[in-house]
């Protein structure tokens, strides 16, 4: 079936945007052109929108959903061991499964079509991202530090046979990857041991790093090296491998990750909240190194728009550099499609023959749009995750005029406030 996406503008690769028709083939989940007056077997009206690539959330932890709102305005450390893991501790699979689908609902409805996710309870997560029809590489985060050698063992076992077990699920939508959570988190000697299995399987390693100064201060001090050379130094950093944050880096881990070839993902929003710190997101584009966007998870964010999250980046890259020239708004645009999609190893990012037909639909005819000087501009600055119209993923449509056809939303918050209840309930 080829579906022609009719009436709209188009965001082309190199981010021009021009009046054109695009044709999807549904059963391959390709574009198969871009251009003028194209026909297909159904038509998806975009008159009056922007028909754009669908977004790349490259950091989140999906079924966090549920504790939206739980804790807020306290530092990362605190935050975490107070309120977050607690609560993580009282989830069942179940809970996962609601807030997954909860968090899917909620990035459908707001352009995003693939995303990254380290978490646990893992097959939960795939089975929603099967039914919700999105694009997505997941990972089961492992923690050894104050545990004892068997559970720690256990849990990193867990993370390479998830990674081994659903790369290529739900026809071929979900990938994974290997997650050690972080790089104080985790120990040495468990990164010496299992990153050499994660090469074996072919999935990339994904981990937190260069977050907090509280987090980079301990392993200057005990390994005399920064952080990502530590992480080079035990087998990480490969192309393929993606680091989140990278708040607190140097000149010379730019050039290590520029010479690795391996990805950062900034999530503006969630170092804002945590005041963990202004990542040099200009400085890294100028070094070279590959940057995506991420929300982080929505108890630190607290929503998984990505349109917020391309205004919190150009806003607070500009504060960060000191100059209003950097992370212009083609720079948040380009992180939040092609950047992502290049940092996670996903499909995607790009409107163009043979690409993946991964794009969304957003409504230009609003106030808040008006006039249409520069609709990059808008993208970055403007619009709102509700302005999407319709949403694709793979070729095939999961929200069509604001209605989501993949999910009963009634349901999905029904159960997402039942399940968050019982669970604040329990811890
Ligand atoms: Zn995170």
């Amino acid at each position: 079936m080829e579906l022609a996406v009719t009436g709209g503008r188009v965001l082309l690769p190199d981010l021009t945007v021009e009046r054109a028709d695009v044709l999807v083939d549904a059963d391959e989940g390709v574009v198969r052109a871009v251009g003028q007056d194209l026909a297909g077997d159904e038509e998806l009206d975009a008159s009056g929108g922007l028909v754009m690539p669908g977004l790349v959330n490259a950091h989140t932890h999906v079924a966090m959903t549920l504790l939206r709102g739980y804790a807020d305005d306290k530092p990362l450390d605190a935050w975490l061991q107070e309120d977050i893991w607690p609560a993580e501790g009282e989830l069942t699979p179940e809970d996962v499964r609601v807030g997954a689908e909860l968090g899917m609902l909620e990035m459908i409805k707001s352009g995003t079509t693939a995303f990254a996710d380290m978490y646990f309870h893992v097959p939960e997560i795939v089975d929603a991202v099967a039914d919700a029809g999105l694009r997505a590489r997941l990972g089961h985060g492992v923690v050894t530090i104050a545990k004892e050698a068997e559970t720690a063992h256990d849990d990193a076992e867990e993370s390479i046979a998830v990674a081994r077990e659903f790369d290529g699920a739900a026809d071929g939508r979900v990938s994974t990857a290997f997650m050690p959570h972080s790089l104080t988190t985790v120990g040495s000697d468990f990164l010496d041991e299992y990153v050499p299995q994660a090469r074996e399987a072919g999935v990339p390693v994904h981990i937190h790093a260069n977050e907090t100064a509280d987090e980079v201060d301990p392993i200057v001090e005990e390994h005399g090296m920064r952080p990502l050379e530590y992480a080079r130094e035990h087998g990480l950093l490969e192309p393929e491998d993606f680091v989140a944050h990278g708040v607190h880096t140097t000149p010379e881990e730019h050039e290590l990750l520029a010479e690795t070839g391996a990805g950062v993902v900034h999530c503006p929003a969630s170092n804002m909240k945590l005041a963990s710190g202004m990542a040099p997101v200009q400085v890294m584009h100028d070094a070279g190194v590959s940057v995506g966007l991420g929300t982080d998870g929505a108890a630190s964010n607290n929503d998984l728009s990505l349109f917020d999250e391309m205004r919190d980046a150009a806003m607070l890259g500009k504060l960060a550099a000191d100059d209003a020239s950097a992370v212009p708004a083609e720079a948040a645009v380009e992180m939040a499609t092609q950047g992502g999609a290049e940092v996670t190893g996903l499909p995607g990012g790009r409107i163009e023959p043979g690409a993946a037909a991964d794009l969304v639909v957003v409504d230009l005819d609003a106030p808040h749009l008006t006039p249409g000087h520069d609709l990059v501009s808008h993208l970055a600055y403007a619009v709102t995750g509700s302005d999407v119209r319709h949403t694709l993923c793979d070729g095939a449509v999961l929200m069509r005029d604001r209605e989501v056809l993949t999910m009963d939303e009634d349901a999905v918050l029904e159960r997402a406030e039942r399940a968050a209840a019982d669970l604040v309930q329990r811890v």
